[in-house]
């Protein structure tokens, strides 16, 4: 992970960021059309010329699936091998480069290949990085009520189990209070 650090700031949010695009469960599609795919590019500083295609908005919708599979792989190695499948099939290309006034640092994507590529060269290499060094313990599916949202859990005693704390998370809390309440109050089931 330190390898890039310079370079990308989270690099484990590229891959988040992407699959959580789509709720398998709510079956939300919060990246509807190829502006929100530019903004999703943009944001994580790749330079487009010219705006996404209707295909790169499918390639790029493709790529949630496959990047889901890891958040749920079973194993480091089925992990690596799904993420080195992803690498081969997107041009990476390690190359050094410095640019905003920035020092020399290492980019991996070609530049030169196609925004969604360089996307998910890059997301690929954040996964990467976390499960090299620390197995999958750190991929985690959200158990918060109707999510199944992916993130890495980047604490340092991996105490996460909700994608936010904020939402999920006090979701979570908000109904335990409840269930106790009711467990207190056995006559009021139904005021919660
Ligand atoms: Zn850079
Ligand atoms: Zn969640």
């Amino acid at each position: 992970m330190v390898m890039f650090a310079s370079y990308l700031e989270d690099p484990v949010a590229w891959a988040e960021d992407l699959v959580n695009t789509y709720n398998i469960v709510r079956e939300t599609e919060k990246m509807p059309d190829a502006a929100a795919l530019a903004d999703l590019l943009v944001t994580h500083g790749i330079r487009l010329d010219t705006l996404p295609t209707p295909r790169d908005l499918e390639h790029a919708r493709a790529l949630r699936p496959a990047l889901r599979e890891v958040f749920a792989a079973p194993d480091e190695t089925t992990a690596v091998t799904l993420l080195n499948d992803i690498l081969a099939g997107h041009r990476s290309q390690p190359h050094y480069t410095r640019h905003d006034g920035g020092p020399w640092h290492l980019h991996i994507a070609d530049p030169a290949s196609p925004p969604v590529d360089q996307y998910a060269v890059n997301a690929a290499m954040g996964l990467l990085a976390v499960v090299t060094a620390t197995g999958t313990s750190r991929l985690h599916i959200c158990v918060g009520h109707r999510c199944a949202e992916v993130f890495v859990d980047v604490s340092r005693n991996q105490s996460r189990r909700f994608c936010s704390p904020h939402i999920c998370g006090n979701r979570a809390s908000a109904a335990a209070h409840r269930a106790r309440l009711r467990t207190r109050n056995p006559h009021q089931e139904n005021t919660g």
